[in-house]
């Protein structure tokens, strides 16, 4: 599904990320953990294409296309989602109608007919159903005031509508209590399926008692120099990132 190889990257001119290699399979939930700075809001850009990184070496195959081909519209058409840290307030723009543009949008990309108000208005209330929120962030402009569970609710939700093949959640738990991390696992684990996969960014191994992880990778200084199953989260919050250093051959 995702093959990253030697990936480097490049941002105001410094490189953040140093040979980066990551295989994703469809079905997989892969944690990334790791010091800050280590580059792992890095990888989630350059994933969704964000401007302002450059890619200077490596590659990233998605469903055997080159990743890096394409524009950020036509990587979120095909499936790409990245929910961000710090989602963005839209101040004025109803939340519905932003919701009810970003799907046709993808759908429009990928050749399939736009849904009208009514077909999508039934769509929402079948998610929002089967996801257990209420609409009452639906009404309001994006994100504006939302409390920073009320923006991860509306992430869930929105990734929830357009159902991405790969979804790229950075840092979706940070500063939230539990009730809120709670429904970001549950609206996770709803929508794991055979066909889907999931790269969690997250600093803390809390989240992963609730979104059981396939793989735990530890991003350090651009590179992912560690990999495992969820005990490696559990010896990191052990250890800290010091035991792995420690443990690690210099760089040539
Ligand atoms: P992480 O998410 O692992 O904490 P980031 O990928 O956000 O790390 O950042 C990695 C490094 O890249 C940091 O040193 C950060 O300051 C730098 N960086 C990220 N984005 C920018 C930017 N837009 N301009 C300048 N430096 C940046
Ligand atoms: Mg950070
Ligand atoms: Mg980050």
């Amino acid at each position: 599904m995702l093959k990253i190889e030697n990936l480097h990257v490049r941002v105001a001119g410094k490189e953040i990320l140093k040979g980066l290699n990551l295989t994703v399979k469809p079905g997989e939930v892969h944690a990334i953990m790791g010091p800050n700075g280590a580059g792992k809001s890095t990888l989630g850009n350059v994933l969704a294409g964000r401007d302002g990184y450059e890619v200077t070496a490596g590659t990233i195959d998605y469903f055997d296309k080159d990743l890096l081909d394409l524009e950020p519209e036509a990587r979120a058409a095909e499936g790409v989602f990245l929910a961000f840290q710090y989602p963005v307030e839209i101040p004025g723009v109803n939340n519905t109608y932003f919701l009810k543009a970003a799907l046709n949008a993808q759908r429009k990309h990928r050749g399939e007919p736009e849904l009208d108000s009514m077909q999508f208005l039934k769509l929402v209330r079948e998610k929002l159903r089967v996801l257990h929120i209420s609409d009452d962030l639906l009404h309001r402009a994006v994100n504006e005031g939302f409390s920073g569970g009320e923006k991860k609710r509306n992430e869930i939700f929105q990734m929830a509508l357009l159902e991405p093949r790969v979804a790229i959640l950075d840092e979706t738990d940070s500063g939230l209590d539990i009730d809120a991390l709670k429904m970001v696992a549950e609206g996770v684990n709803h929508m794991r399926n055979p066909d889907r996969a999931f790269i969690m960014v997250t600093h803390y191994q809390r989240l992963l008692d609730y979104i059981v992880p396939d793989f735990v990778h530890v991003l350090a200084d651009g590179r992912i120099v560690e990999s495992g199953d969820k005990t490696l989260a559990l010896k990191l919050e052990e250890h800290g990132y010091a035991w792995l250093r420690d443990r690690q051959v210099p760089d040539a």
